[in-house]
């Protein structure tokens, strides 16, 4: 059985591969994806293009008449289509993390183009259906038309993986799902435009026989980044005018409530635990806080915790709008603006602990 399997895999290898190459369709089409000018319906046109040359290639080297039996062993049909339909994945793959990547540049959107995953689990569907049936002609159809799909789905795969990257990085990109004019209802209710985080999974699926169009769109290319979206509400808005109108810095009508409720916009925190860390010494740099306050007159206390409220306010600022402090934001690296956020939200909290040690000590002192 090991010999039927691997001259099998050689002869379909060797069809599929002939068949790519003599293919008019592939060639412009691989052309144009990699000169930059694809858009994903080209990625879609080119998927299903090499699907069929695979479904072609088995459908010419297979039938019950060259199997043991009439019938496709699991144990062959796992060491022809598994590898095949891997090789699929990775020709469609890298087209479509080509469009992506080219699609990327043009919006100057500085993110690496991701790529699907392999989806094991339809592989081993296609390998369980095959090897069910007791007479492979059976079942020969599951490796036409859902091979074809199993291409496509790269890259709808590509488009779900690359929105929902973006997305989490702070772009707002959009779907745009265009429905063949022959679908289905199904299809034709999905169709339509959707901005991430609103995008319904069933964007990115595709029934047997569907050739409808998903498109990527770069969106404003404007980034709202998410460590941010608690504090841009109407409410926290409101808070931050407030703020202004009373007028952190005025000391005359200093009320301890308003830099509670200002830093609390911002971090969670416990003011009466933090004071009790800070006496008895539990962090370091709370300590000193605490010791300096106490040693403090009103008014630079007051004066310390308009500053470290200010920090506060400065740093979620920039968390939240990181382009109006560090230039070129868009073109640098993920892992660097992780990196400056999660340091900015490190200032924020430790600027918001100290002005509630502070404001602990104020009332304490001074009363509410
Ligand atoms: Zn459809």
């Amino acid at each position: 059985m090991e010999d039927i399997a691997t001259g099998l895999l050689l002869r379909i290898r060797s069809s599929f591969q002939k068949r790519m190459e003599e293919s008019k369709e592939i060639q412009a089409l691989y052309q144009k994806i990699q000169s930059g000018g694809a858009t994903y319906a080209d990625a879609e046109d080119y998927a299903y293009q090499i699907g069929q040359a695979l479904s072609q290639a088995f459908g010419e080297n297979l039938g019950s008449a060259v199997l043991p039996d009439g019938r496709m062993y699991y144990n062959i049909a796992d060491r022809i289509l598994r590898p095949l339909l891997e090789e699929d994945h990775s020709i469609v793959s890298k087209a479509a993390q080509m469009v992506q990547q080219a699609l990327n540049q043009q919006a100057g959107i500085g993110i690496t183009a991701q790529t699907a995953a392999v989806n094991l689990d339809r592989i081993q569907g296609i390998v369980d259906k095959v090897s069910n049936a007791e007479v492979f002609d059976d079942v020969a159809w599951v490796l036409d038309e859902p091979v074809k799909n199993f291409s496509m789905n790269v890259v709808d795969e590509t488009i779900r993986k690359n929105v929902n990257f973006q997305g989490r990085s702070g772009l707002r990109p959009k779907v745009i799902r265009k429905a063949e004019r022959k679908c289905c209802s199904w299809c034709s209710n999905l169709a339509g435009e959707y901005e991430y985080p609103d995008v319904p999974e069933d964007v990115y699926r595709r029934h047997e026989n569907c050739r409808c169009n998903v498109e990527y769109d770069p969106g404003s290319g404007r980034r709202q980044n998410v460590h941010t979206k608690k504090w841009t509400t109407d409410g926290q808005r409101d808070m931050i005018e407030e703020r202004k109108q009373i007028g952190l810095a005025n000391t005359d009508i200093f009320r301890p409530k308003n830099f509670h409720s200002t830093i609390g916009a911002y971090v969670n925190l416990n003011p009466s635990e933090l004071l009790e860390g800070a006496k008895a010494g539990k962090r370091h740099s709370h300590a000193g806080v605490y010791r300096d306050a106490v040693t403090k007159s009103k008014k630079q206390l007051q004066k310390s915790i308009v500053s470290r409220t200010a920090q506060v306010e400065r740093h979620a600022d920039k968390i939240r709008n990181p382009e109006n402090y560090v230039p070129d934001w868009r073109e640098k690296s993920i892992a660097y603006r992780g990196g400056l956020i999660r340091k900015w939200e490190k200032d924020m909290r430790r600027n918001a602990e100290q002005a509630e040690i502070e404001l602990a000590v104020f009332e304490e002192m001074y009363g509410l």
